[in-house]
């Protein structure tokens, strides 16, 4: 018999329950990833993440033939596509994992109608994008089908148990007689972010291997140094599924230890949103909790949005995150948190307005995180302190102490030595000795900004 895999956010071979299950019960499979129309036409495939995707597609297929078989790749809609290869196969079952999204959710429904209506069926595998399932632990007797606050979830989600990680299989026979497009190549996308990292399962494993090495046991006391730049970087693989989030659990809570039970929080931070997400498609678009929030628009607030996406704010810790974001398709978490709440709160412009341009560049760019930590720092969403604001010469003091971070991205200061380079309207003295360094003036007044916040969320 024959059996169609459909590859979605799990892009690997590691720990894929979907193609172990497929394996089990057929004697070949059709490994299938559908380049999903859709998601072009929602603006979703941006050339960072074209280009990280093409990279983990062509490394997929070289793991593949490494097993005896290759990727058969499409273009359409995606319940098109599948049913077009299972009829042309004569495939009964087609597996895939569970979706988050409301996107992902409503193409599951579409593809399980279309595969039903033909006589064959679909498997859908749950706790594949995230180690718990969206919705297998809820609050205990609140009748809500989520958690809204992070602490209880991870009570409750730290006593779940994660399935063991699966081996990638040793062989995968596919029948010879598919046809499939060719593979998509980063070199075709352009657009792309300079420093992005190379996509595909190996070069994660690769990462994940030398993190466990050198980065797990310090984490807990580095993840906020922003020079120290001492994260894993393994958000753009957990994003396209290169690696498994129930993997990374398992191998940190056995590696044990303060690094790795920092670690493991943040990876339940990631299932905490998707399972909001999950519950609330909604909240990709639409506050979660509602403020009535009127944010700043007009001339004004369109220039100062223009200068914090280019990363000339006058603020240079705001500016070093941003053009990190631009040349790396990736910024520190502590960098997000800064520049966002710059945004929402400094500025008060619409947390939408800062998503979408994270969304356009961010290879990890993925909605469930993305768009609710963006409400997160906005107050809008499941933060307990909705009225905290981000001082970002205080946020620079603190967490680049020495200006090293701010010295790598922000060549006009390189001048300035020491934490001295959070404020370089001090350093610079007046006149000629100002005029040395192409860098702007603050964009506004914090002070004044911290009020128009104030004034403006008193209100709720
Ligand atoms: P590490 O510190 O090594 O953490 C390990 C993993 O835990 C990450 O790879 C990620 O999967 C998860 N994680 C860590 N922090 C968070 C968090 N706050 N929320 C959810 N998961 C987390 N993350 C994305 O993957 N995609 C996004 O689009 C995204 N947008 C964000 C937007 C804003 C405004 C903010 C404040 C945060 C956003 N994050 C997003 C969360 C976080 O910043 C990144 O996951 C993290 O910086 C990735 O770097 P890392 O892999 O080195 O993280």
């Amino acid at each position: 018999s024959v059996a169609v895999v459909l590859f979605t956010s799990d892009l690997r071979l590691h720990d894929n329950p979907s193609l172990r299950a497929a394996l089990a019960a057929a004697d070949e499979v059709i490994p299938l990833f559908v380049r999903d129309r859709r998601i072009e036409e929602l603006g979703f495939a941006v050339p960072n993440r074209r280009a990280f995707l093409a990279d983990c597609l062509r490394d997929l297929d070289a793991g593949l033939r490494e097993r005896g078989g290759r990727l058969v790749v499409r273009s359409g809609e995606v319940a098109e596509e599948v049913c077009r290869v299972a009829a042309g196969t004569g495939a009964r079952d087609v597996y895939v994992a569970g979706g988050v999204s409301g996107h992902a959710l409503r193409r599951e429904g579409r593809l399980r109608g279309a595969l039903e209506s033909q006589g064959r069926r679909l498997h859908v595998h749950d706790a594949v994008v995230t180690a718990v399932a969206p919705g297998a632990v809820t609050p205990a007797g609140s009748g809500t089908d989520h958690y809204a606050v992070f602490t209880p979830y991870f009570r409750r989600w730290s006593r779940e148990r994660i399935r063991d990680p699966l081996d990638a299989p040793r062989t995968v026979p596919v029948p010879r007689d598919v046809g499939s497009e060719a593979l998509p190549s980063r070199a075709e996308v352009s657009g792309v972010s300079e420093g992005l990292a190379e996509g595909g399962e190996r070069a994660a494993r690769r990462r994940l291997t030398a993190w466990r090495r050198t980065g797990l046991a310090r984490y807990e006391d580095r993840h906020d140094d922003l020079a120290g730049d001492a994260t894993s970087r393994l958000s753009p693989h957990l994003h396209f599924g290169t690696l498994s989030p129930a993997e990374l659990v398992h191998r940190a809570r056995a590696a044990g230890g303060p690094g790795a039970d920092a670690f493991v929080r943040q990876l339940c931070w990631r299932d905490f949103h998707h399972q909001v997400l999950a519950a609330r498609p909604s909240a990709a678009r639409t506050d979660y909790r509602t403020r009535h929030d009127r944010w700043r628009t007009g001339a004004t607030a369109a220039a100062e949005i223009e200068a914090w996406k280019a990363g000339r704010t006058g603020y240079p810790v705001v500016d070093a995150a941003m053009r990190q974001l631009r040349h790396e398709g990736w910024m520190h978490n502590r960098g997000r948190l800064l520049t966002a709440s710059f945004l929402v709160k400094t500025l008060y412009v619409d947390w939408r307005v800062g998503a979408r341009h994270f969304l356009d560049l961010l290879v990890d760019g993925d909605i469930a995180n993305n768009q609710l930590n963006w409400q997160w720092v906005a107050g809008t969403g499941t933060d307990s302190r909705p009225h905290r604001v981000l001082n970002p010469v205080v946020q620079g003091k603190r967490y680049d102490p020495d200006g090293g971070y701010v010295r790598r991205w922000v060549p006009e200061l390189r001048g300035i030595e020491g934490g001295a380079v959070h404020e370089p309207w001090r350093a610079r003295g007046r006149g000629a000795e100002r005029a040395r360094y192409d860098y702007p003036e603050p964009l506004v007044e914090l002070s004044e900004a911290l009020a128009r916040f104030k004034h403006a969320r008193g209100r709720d």
